[in-house]
């Protein structure tokens, strides 16, 4: 699954599932942009870290909710590589509260990030995925898309918004021979499952028929397979990698 010369953004790669993503498409051989927000250290980090592997990489930082800094990620892009090959819409936060409980702002912030984020980084690179050979859009959704969770409204919601996204950039992208697919993890052991007590880890996993959580490589594997020639014909899809918790 080569990956020689092709050019890789990953939005959110300095820590966390990201970052699994961008080293294992790095250790493919592809040139990959570590996009950071505010993570400035563990994203340098991480593109030496590829850069270590035998790779190339740069760190770009670049909220992905401000247009502007998004361009401004392309054009370092372009600048290192030339266009982008693979995008991949990983940045996501949440801001969780029982539904009553949850403010305006909480509902915006995580529909900002998550959907808006990846609107603004979509339609920045959309002409490159579009020019590319074969170019591949990836989005990270969630399980919590498909199943819904208590005290997360607003992530679920955005979330499941990805789903219908995709579909229909797949669509629209078709037609140029670029794909573009889904990939929904399950709990998976990040800082962002860090601030779920043990107790309810507990019964999340004992939810799971694979009884673990996924590691940060179960969802790597799955990308690095969907950025790869391997997958020219799959479009449109939402892959789940969830251990089962679906059956
Ligand atoms: P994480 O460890 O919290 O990392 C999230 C990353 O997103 C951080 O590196 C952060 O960058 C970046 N980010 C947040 N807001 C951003 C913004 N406005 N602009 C640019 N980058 C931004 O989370 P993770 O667990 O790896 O999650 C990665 C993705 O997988 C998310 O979309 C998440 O929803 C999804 N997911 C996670 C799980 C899970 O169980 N962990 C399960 C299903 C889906 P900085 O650190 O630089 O601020």
């Amino acid at each position: 699954m080569s990956m020689d010369n092709r050019t890789c953004v990953i939005t959110g790669s300095a820590k966390g599932i990201g970052r699994g993503i961008a080293e294992h498409l790095g250790e493919e051989g592809a040139n990959v942009v570590v996009n950071y927000r505010s993570s400035e250290g563990p994203a340098h980090e991480a593109a030496d870290a590829i850069e270590s592997a035998g790779g190339s990489a740069i760190a770009v930082q670049a909220d992905v909710t401000n247009r502007d800094e998004v361009e401004r990620m392309r054009e370092a892009c372009h600048e290192a590589f030339g266009q982008c090959d693979v995008l991949v819409n990983n940045a996501g936060i949440t801001a969780d509260k029982q539904f009553t409980e949850m403010s305006r702002t909480e509902w915006d912030r995580v529909m900002d990030v998550n959907l808006g984020g990846m609107f603004n980084c979509t339609q920045e690179f959309y002409d490159d995925i579009w020019n590319a050979h074969e170019g591949r859009l990836i989005n990270i959704s969630s399980v919590v898309g498909k199943q819904g969770n208590f005290g997360q409204a607003n992530y679920a919601a955005a979330k499941s918004g990805m789903f219908g996204f995709t579909r229909t950039i797949a669509l629209e992208l078709a037609q140029g021979g670029s794909t573009a697919n889904c990939v929904a993890p399950g709990f998976t052991r990040t800082d962002m499952v860090e601030s779920i007590p043990d107790s309810v880890l507990d019964r999340i996993v004992s939810g799971i028929p694979l009884e673990r959580l996924a590691e940060i490589e179960d969802i790597a594997a799955v990308v690095r397979f969907l950025a790869s020639e391997e997958s020219s014909y799959v479009t449109g899809e939402v892959i789940d990698v969830n251990g089962g918790m679906d059956l």
